[in-house]
């Protein structure tokens, strides 16, 4: 509690957020609902926020957000970058045997955790598929490169104390492509929510541009904040850390490349292409890599000079 804030003032969390309607928790448990002071305020949830009581209109307003810890983004469809999530700890990607996992587009929400600073781990569901096996190639790469994994089926309940456990700290969100059973996941370890929109969100407004997000505490412990919106996000490329682009296995050798500014591609001395060769990263990896480079430079250059850092 800051001491210098009056009774109408106070920090909160904000645990729902459907647009502009939010719903912030104070440090007395209260759950009240609030709305951003300004057009500018953009504020999502696991947002931490000033808030200010306005009598006059008996409303409670947001006035700031404190600084945040981590944030994911996503490209929005003008290609701009919008906050999705704050304050997060750990980014959960799912996959399955079914659908088959497109590995670029795990790597694409493992290197956006990275970049964030978030811890990436990757949980493979449906581990009660007998026939169907997710490549344990690949699983070996990401477990090279750093990366929790777990199997576990929200079918049957295996593995699912693991990844509880996975999830008892801090504050997580699962993600992935669509039909690897993020939903079923979620209710196994919400089996008495049944998500209310309805709480937030006015009926005549009736527009679904927005998901509601809301942030859960496990009864195992830790906090999983969820929506819709949430699972299947787009990770903004240009919130990508410009020389690694969130790979940690280029951020461990990019200090051994004959360049300082390498961007791993075709430069000669290249310690990241040495590490292919010599079979310490995974080819397939690197793939990923140079494709979220091109794709990253293809952004940069279309946005200009001086619009580098245009949010
Ligand atoms: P989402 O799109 O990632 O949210 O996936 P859903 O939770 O909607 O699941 C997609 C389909 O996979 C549904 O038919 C689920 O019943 C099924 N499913 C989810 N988890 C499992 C699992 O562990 N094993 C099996 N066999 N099927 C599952
Ligand atoms: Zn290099």
């Amino acid at each position: 509690m800051n001491a210098s804030l009056t009774a109408d003032e106070f920090d909160a969390e904000v645990i729902a957020a459907f647009g502009r309607h939010l719903l912030v928790r104070a440090a007395d448990a209260r759950e009240l609902r609030a709305r951003p002071a300004g057009r500018r305020l953009s504020i999502v949830c696991g947002d931490r926020v000033r808030c200010e009581f306005d009598r006059k209109h008996d409303e409670l307003l947001i006035v700031a957000v404190l600084p945040r810890r981590t944030l994911l983004a996503r490209a929005n469809l003008r290609g701009e970058s919008e906050p999705v999530v704050a304050n997060i700890s750990q980014l959960v990607v799912v996959v399955a045997p079914l659908p088959q996992p497109d590995w670029f587009i795990v790597d694409r929400y493992l290197c956006a955790a990275t970049a964030a600073g978030i811890a990436g781990a990757v949980a493979v569901n449906k581990s009660d598929l007998a026939t169907n096996k997710v490549d344990d190639d690949e699983l070996a790469a990401l477990a090279r490169a750093g990366y929790a994994q777990l199997a576990c089926s929200a079918a049957t309940g295996a593995g699912l104390d693991s990844l509880k456990a996975l999830l008892a700290q801090g504050t997580n969100v699962l993600v992935g492509q669509s039909g690897v059973g993020k939903s079923s996941l979620v209710s196994a370890l919400l089996p008495e929510v049944r998500i209310e929109t309805g709480l937030l969100v006015r009926e005549e407004e009736g527009r679904h541009t927005t998901t509601a997000s809301r942030s859960y505490p496990l009864a195992s412990g830790g906090t999983l904040i969820d929506s819709p919106g949430v699972r299947d996000f787009a990770p903004a490329i240009e919130q990508l850390d410009s020389q690694t682009l969130g790979f940690p296995e280029v951020d461990q050798r990019a200090s051994g490349c004959r360049f300082q500014d390498c961007r791993h591609m075709q430069e000669p001395g290249c310690a990241v292409v040495g590490a292919v060769e010599a079979g310490e990263m995974s080819a397939r990896r690197y793939e990923s890599y140079r494709r979220l480079r091109r794709r990253y430079e293809d952004l940069i250059e279309a946005r200009g000079p001086g619009q580098r850092h245009r949010r």
